[in-house]
């Protein structure tokens, strides 16, 4: 038994077998072969098989994530049994007489090296699904797992996890996961939390530990490898504990949240797909605080429509009967990238071309999502947020935008309410100037997942300086109190919508510096309701 520590990401526990998630390593050599018929009904039957998987792995997801969202592995199972491809892989092996592996290589690498040649974002992206293709067949062939796919549920352990990778997992199966990079704050553990996986970070990731029984301690942020029986059996009882206290929670979800001197604060949902609406409504989130939009164009394979995502909103807008629904527009760029946008590689992409930057300059994506937001909002109680604004500049276009889409919807006869325009505060910039962009924002929205990698310097991902990371640092509540004043000044609400909001510790202090509105993950928002209620204000 070996105890390695790490970060807490998540409080729950797991007891399971890990899984090590990793990018293929393995380099295909080119081994002659003398038998090529052999070789082509090797490689054909590994089509046969990848097809079979995708086409599983899509029915998962579209139970997951929803059948839009799925179209991705169709689409990745029809390019696994396109002919062109069958045509360079079978003459490679015909003519060269190399085995069906370094055939596959050879082509992938042609059609990858192809898409990316081409002007076109769109079918540049292509690249990287034929990427995931080649190595999908290439494991197959040389008779390995898929990473993610086993048939127990499992620990699932990466050195980084995206928001994408932990989305393409059957979230039935992962028990638990540890990972090397990330912290708190990153984008993936906060989707992990709201997906209710316990989760640890900074253990560093031992290939070997394939296969291995391992418990993951998120109280405590420590993985147990290899634990003896005695071990296991006390978190099996943890576990069980832990899933009856849940059962017990007195509903409290139908009534307000009032502090002891009965202000009321208003608690909403933080959400990224579909499925956590039920969630949020359930919990009796008032309204869905953040809904994170980005999540819908990474589960889809390519930019999603105007259709799409306006059925996405109508829905979010009317699942919530009148109650307030805040769409920001897509926040893609630094952990969040979209593998199908051509975005050129940055040095420091967390301040780089992100969130409204990358919006500017994809004009036909930006359009695309306001005129779905405004359709949606006929059904409902919708509201528009714009995140990373540093500028008056930045609103005075983001006006100029909206008032073209509005006039676009008007010549085709479509309706267009008037809905609150918010803007997140999560820069030092935002919150500096916030007396002058309250001019542009019916509400604030502050965000202080990225407000204190801004104002300390410190990479929100980065294990390392993750020491540095102190959201309660005096900078900050300067910057809080500041926005908090200036948004009173012009009588707009402010709510604070960061992890911060979700720390039960932090409520007080947050409701005594006026913050009116916290929006958390819908499994937090009980332990929120309880935290305001003992709050002496
Ligand atoms: C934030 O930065 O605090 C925030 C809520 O936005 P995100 O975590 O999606 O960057
Ligand atoms: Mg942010």
């Amino acid at each position: 038994m070996e105890i390695y520590r790490g970060n807490k990401i998540t409080a729950q526990t797991a007891v399971g077998e890990i899984r090590i998630k990793t990018a293929r390593d393995v380099r295909v050599q080119p081994v002659s072969v003398t038998d090529t018929d052999a070789e082509i009904r090797r490689y054909e039957d590994a089509v046969r098989q990848a097809a079979r998987e995708l086409r599983a792995l899509s029915e998962q997801a579209s139970r997951n994530i929803g059948t839009w969202n799925a179209k991705i592995f169709d689409v990745h199972a029809m390019m696994a049994e396109d002919v062109d491809f069958r045509r360079e892989v079978v003459t490679a092996i015909t003519e060269r007489k190399i085995c069906a592996e370094y055939a596959v290589e050879l082509a992938g690498r042609h059609f990858i090296t192809m898409f990316e040649e081409m002007e076109d974002p769109y079918f540049r992206a292509r690249g990287q699904d034929v990427r995931d293709i080649t190595d999908r067949l290439i494991r197959i062939l040389m008779g390995e797992k898929i990473a993610g796919e086993p048939d127990r549920p499992y620990i699932l352990a990466a050195t980084e996890l995206t928001p994408g990778d932990l989305m393409q997992q059957d979230r039935s199966r992962i028990l638990g996961i540890v990972t090397e990079q990330g912290t708190v704050y990153s984008h993936a553990s906060i989707l992990a939390k709201s997906m209710r996986i316990p989760a640890i970070s900074g253990i560093r990731i031992n290939p070997d530990w394939d296969g291995h029984r391992a418990i993951l301690d998120g109280a405590r942020g420590t993985l147990i490898l290899d634990p003896d029986i005695e071990t296991v059996k006390e978190y099996l009882r943890i576990n069980a504990e832990q899933a009856e206290t849940q059962t017990d929670r007195k509903d409290d979800s139908a009534e307000p949240a009032l502090t002891k001197s009965g202000k009321h604060i208003v608690v909403r949902a933080n959400i990224g797909d579909a499925s956590e609406l039920e969630a949020a409504a359930a919990a009796g989130a008032e309204g869905i605080g953040l809904l994170r939009t980005e999540y819908l164009f990474m589960e889809s394979g390519q930019l999603p429509g105007e259709e799409e995502q306006f059925r996405f909103y109508r829905d979010a807008v009317s699942a919530m009967k009148g109650q307030k629904v805040v769409i920001r527009t897509v926040d893609i760029g630094a952990d969040k990238p979209l593998p199908y946008l051509a975005m050129p590689k940055e040095e420091n992409p967390a301040l780089g071309k992100r969130a409204i930057r990358l919006c500017f300059d994809n004009p036909e994506m930006f359009y695309t999502q306001l005129r779905a937001i405004y359709r949606a909002a006929a059904y409902g109680n919708a509201a528009v947020l714009y995140p990373m604004i540093t500028s008056e500049r930045e609103m005075k276009e983001i006006l100029k935008i909206e008032g073209e889409v509005r006039e676009q919807l008007r010549s085709k006869g479509i309706p267009v309410p008037e809905i609150p325009r918010g803007i997140m505060i999560e820069t030092p910039a935002a919150a500096l100037i916030s007396d002058r962009l309250s001019e542009y924002a019916d509400f604030f929205s502050i965000g202080t997942n990225d407000l204190a990698q801004y104002v300390l310097a410190v990479d929100r991902r980065n294990v390392s300086v993750s020491g540095y990371y102190d959201p309660w640092h005096d900078a900050i509540l300067r910057l809080l109190s500041l926005t908090v004043s200036n948004a009173r000044k012009k009588g707009i609400p402010v709510c604070l919508c960061g992890e911060l909001a979700a720390d039960p510790e932090a409520t007080g202090k947050l409701i005594a510096l006026g913050v009116s509105e916290l929006s958390v993950s819908p499994s937090l928002i009980s332990d929120v309701r309880q935290a305001i209620r003992a709050c002496d204000l």
